[in-house]
């Protein structure tokens, strides 16, 4: 049976460790984080996240705006609302909740947002500062997923690493950031061909697949850490990407679904609105 990495219990230490440096900051230099989630629509989904992700910032003492467009409002009003978030000096990450509803341009609106705002990460310059090296801000997900591997002692360099999946905001930068730490790593997509052969070879096998069970205990070597990203809604609750019960066996270490990834990501998101608010308040001395 392998042993669990726990998600719920090493982001809690992250948030301690964030609230502690909230007070300091604040003590220090008057400044406090704040966070501007923008939710377009009424996706259920969405509304979870966003709840959540409030609660996360009141909890460690950040300032939260929430704000909240109906889905059909015209795209500049929303370009408008972060054009002055943007310029709001109290306001250190910006956060629109995607999925955007069907009209909008997704990347344009991410690309609006002030890079040094833009705290998951998603924007051209964030996206080109992760392939170089040279960053402040990561995206959420991967940066949860890597703390969750160095919080359990995971050796990551030399590693064989593989990732199923190549979305912009999971996939690809997860490939980055596991080739930064010095893991050899594959990206499997849905054109991979035999994926079990290619999956098998993984030390480190991260699934972003966004299908239920996807991964089967035979697609997996004996030992290996698995990371589960997936979110997936089913009658049964929600399950990840992968078969928990038959790949738990097999491996040396895995993720629960809920309990792994979702609480980190949360977490990173927090990260990286402290660090741009620290950077507001080096900039003020
Ligand atoms: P996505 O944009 O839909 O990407 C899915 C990826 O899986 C694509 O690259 C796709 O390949 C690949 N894929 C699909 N079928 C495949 C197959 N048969 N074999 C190999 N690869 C296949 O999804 P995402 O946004 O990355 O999210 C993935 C999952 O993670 C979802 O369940 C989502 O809800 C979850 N998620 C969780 C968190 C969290 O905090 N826990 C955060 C973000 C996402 P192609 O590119 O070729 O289509």
């Amino acid at each position: 049976m392998a042993i669990l990495l726990d998600g719920r219990q090493t982001a809690s230490k992250c948030r301690e460790r964030i609230r502690a440096q909230v007070e300091t900051l604040v003590k220090e230099t008057g400044v406090r984080p704040g966070l501007a989630v923008i939710l377009v629509g009424e996706d259920p989904a969405s509304q979870v996240y966003v709840r959540n992700k409030k609660r996360a910032c009141e909890d460690v003492g950040f300032v939260s705006e929430e704000y909240r467009l109906s889905a059909d409002v015209p795209e500049t009003e929303l370009l408008d609302l972060i054009d002055t978030l943007n310029e709001k000096e109290t306001i250190d990450g910006i956060l629109v909740q995607l999925p955007l509803p069907q009209g909008f341009d997704e990347k344009k609106v991410i690309a609006a947002i002030a890079p040094r705002k833009d705290v998951d990460a998603f924007g051209f310059e964030n996206v080109g500062r992760i392939m170089t090296g040279d960053f402040d801000f990561v995206p959420c997900t991967p940066a949860g997923i890597l703390m969750l591997l160095k919080e359990y002692g995971v050796e990551l360099a030399g590693k064989r690493a593989v990732v199923i999946g190549r979305s912009n905001i999971v996939g690809k930068p997860m490939a980055m950031l596991l080739l930064h730490e010095n893991a050899t790593v594959s990206i499997c997509h849905s054109h991979t061909k035999d994926l079990g052969a290619i999956t098998r070879e993984a030390e480190i096998l991260v699934a972003a697949v966004g299908k239920a069970g996807f991964v089967t205990a035979d697609m997996v070597k004996d030992g290996a850490v698995v990371i589960d990203v997936g979110m997936n809604r089913t009658e049964k609750g929600l399950c990840g990407d992968v078969n928990f019960e038959a790949v738990k066996e097999k491996a040396a270490m895995i993720t629960p679904v809920p309990g792994g990834v979702g609480p980190m990501t949360i977490a990173m998101l927090l990260q990286n609105t402290l660090t741009s608010a620290k950077k507001r308040a080096a900039a003020r001395q």
